[in-house]
């Protein structure tokens, strides 16, 4: 695995690569590596020839400082991870690489209803800054794919709607969230839970699959009031529990099977903000669509 710290160096690499007509797949992510990730590099490595990683810590997409201050770093145990796992190039950069003029009065991105809801209306500015970095890091990378993960449905969502406002030629190619074995899903903030919490956390897993388990026959009003329930139990504290339509994340009141579904939810344990969703495809065959 080739590691390279500036994007011009970087670029001179990937032009001699794609001059040789290689496909290139790329999987943005903030490091503290895990099989979630790892999954997304196995994915890029079987429809792309080259494989290429970023790590970087985006200040801009932190709207808490203390989050940002305390978000883990593994550097040598992800170099190692990525090279197992068969990432071709790691594009490591210090922040004055991606923000060379600062991160002061940064571009803004039209996101719609999408940043004022869900993780938009919690975490404000947080989709402005992930669209500043993913966008500075399509133009470094210029992939023909870009591999995220489901567990960050929303964030999918907005890099779609990014990918519209934008020129880059580029797919987006969406892997299925990868879990614990008790179900939990794989996150690199996991790492901060100490023992106890950590057990607690399957509460989240468990109220989704509630919901999802009570669909068809009962309100959703009442199923989210049980997944409350049983997300207290397990000493989280609640930030949302939503049902929404999987396109435009509206909030839904009522399950339609034939509708792309997503239930989502957010909780605190302890002092660390988990996340987690659980997709309901359309049970309608298009065949079957009016
Ligand atoms: P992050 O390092 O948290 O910014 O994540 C980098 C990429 O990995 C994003 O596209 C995430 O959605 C994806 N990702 C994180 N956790 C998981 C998981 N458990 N399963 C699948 N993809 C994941």
């Amino acid at each position: 695995m080739l590691l390279f710290k500036r994007q011009n160096d970087l670029q001179k690499h990937l032009n001699v690569q794609k001059n040789s007509g290689y496909r290139i797949g790329f999987v943005p992510t903030m490091g503290a590596l895990h099989q979630g990730h790892i999954q997304l590099v196995k994915e890029a490595s079987k429809a792309c020839d080259l494989v290429v990683v970023s790590i970087f810590v985006n200040p801009t997409q932190f709207n808490d400082k203390k989050d940002f201050e305390r978000y883990p770093v593994s550097i040598p145990a992800d170099i190692q991870l990525l090279e197992q796992n068969g990432a071709d190039v790691l594009y490591l950069p210090e922040p004055a690489d991606i923000y060379p003029d600062g991160i002061q009065a940064l571009e803004h991105y039209d996101l719609g209803n999408l940043e004022k809801i869900l993780e938009g209306a919690s975490r404000p500015g947080h989709f402005q800054g992930v669209c500043q970095v993913v966008n500075r890091l399509l133009h470094a990378v210029q992939p023909h794919s870009l591999f995220m993960g489901r567990k960050d449905f929303q964030q999918c969502a907005v890099i779609r709607r990014l990918l519209r406002l934008t020129t880059h030629n580029t797919e987006l190619i969406i892997c299925d969230t990868v879990r614990e074995s008790d179900g939990l899903a794989m996150s690199s903030r996991n790492r901060r839970l100490n023992a106890r919490e950590r057990e607690l956390a399957l509460g989240i897993f468990k109220a989704l699959q509630h919901i999802q388990k009570g669909l068809p026959h009962h309100s959703i009003e009442n199923l989210k009031k049980e997944a409350y329930t049983i997300l207290t139990e397990h000493q989280f504290r609640v930030d949302y529990i939503e049902m929404a339509h999987a396109q435009t994340l509206e909030s839904l009141e009522s399950y339609d099977p034939a509708q792309d579904t997503v239930i989502l939810i957010a909780a605190f344990q302890g002092e660390i903000r988990l996340i987690d969703n659980l997709f309901l495809p359309s049970t309608v065959s298009l065949s079957g669509k009016h």
